[in-house]
């Protein structure tokens, strides 16, 4: 996003071609693994692996309970993506390294940015509710004329913070402790644009070091293709780090 932003200062032609950028929300990017993991574990004999829904809508339930579909040369197969082993997104499995050292939650240069609500008052609507913030009179304007049309409500500084309170802490407050992680172990660190307003706790340090390990356990899916009883290693293997993970959470709180 600053490479365009930088790019449309130096060049007239670009700036006047880019009317508009939109971002989404992200916690993290996941490598193509991830598809291939969830698609073994979905059904382990799929086939090629052709396609993949992530989010498949699911009728009658919380927004955040929703399926995952895989496309495959035997069929279609889906599941709920809670019973898929790993998919937790505070885990951070399958993460890009790169990712771990980003602090943009919400695209901060982007003229609108959208995410989802993850708020207890949104969660009964299976569609599930995005929050968008505008930073352009021209996206402003286009919201207002389509009030009529679709669901709108102001969101406070808290209830947006709230709503994706879990990547703010992980990227900004996080990003110190896998610094200094870094610093050790590679003698390289980044610089972080925010500073910490205070010391982290040891038991968020943690879950930091911790999430750094998971990242590094998903690198093992690539030798589970070989057999089934690999994989099966590797899934229950998940099902304890996730559990150590839950823990790791509440003794935080
Ligand atoms: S570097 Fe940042 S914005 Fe880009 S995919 Fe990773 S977390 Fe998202």
């Amino acid at each position: 996003m600053l490479a365009i932003r930088n790019l449309q200062r130096e060049n007239d032609l670009i700036a006047e071609k880019i009317k508009i950028i939109g971002s989404l929300y992200c916690g993290h990017l996941k490598t193509e693994n991830y598809s291939k993991y969830i698609a073994d574990d979905i059904f382990y004999e799929h086939g090629e692996l052709e396609g993949i829904n992530f989010r498949l809508k699911a009728e009658n339930e919380k927004s955040s309970n929703y399926m995952t579909e895989i496309n495959t040369t035997k069929g279609n197969f889906k599941k709920y993506r809670q019973s898929i082993k790993g998919t937790n997104w505070g885990l951070g499995l399958f993460k890009y390294k790169s990712c771990d050292f980003c602090e943009d939650v919400s695209g901060d240069l982007a003229d609108f940015s959208l995410g989802d609500a993850w708020l207890p008052k949104y969660e009964d609507d299976d569609l599930g509710t995005n929050l968008v913030i505008v930073r352009s009179q021209m996206i402003l304007d286009l919201l207002n004329n389509a009030k009529e049309r679709i669901f709108l409500e102001e969101l406070s500084d808290q209830e947006l913070f709230d709503s994706q309170a879990g990547g703010y802490r992980h990227k900004r407050e996080g990003i110190h402790v896998r610094n200094k992680l870094l610093k050790k172990t590679a003698g390289i660190a980044v610089k972080p644009r925010y500073k910490l307003e205070k010391d982290v706790k040891l038991s968020r340090k943690i879950i930091y070091w911790y999430r750094v390990f998971l990242r590094n356990y998903s690198l093992v899916y690539i030798h589970t293709k070989k057999n089934k009883m690999m994989f099966k290693l590797f899934s229950v293997g998940i099902t304890f780090l996730a559990k150590f993970h839950a823990l790791l959470i509440k003794a935080d709180k």
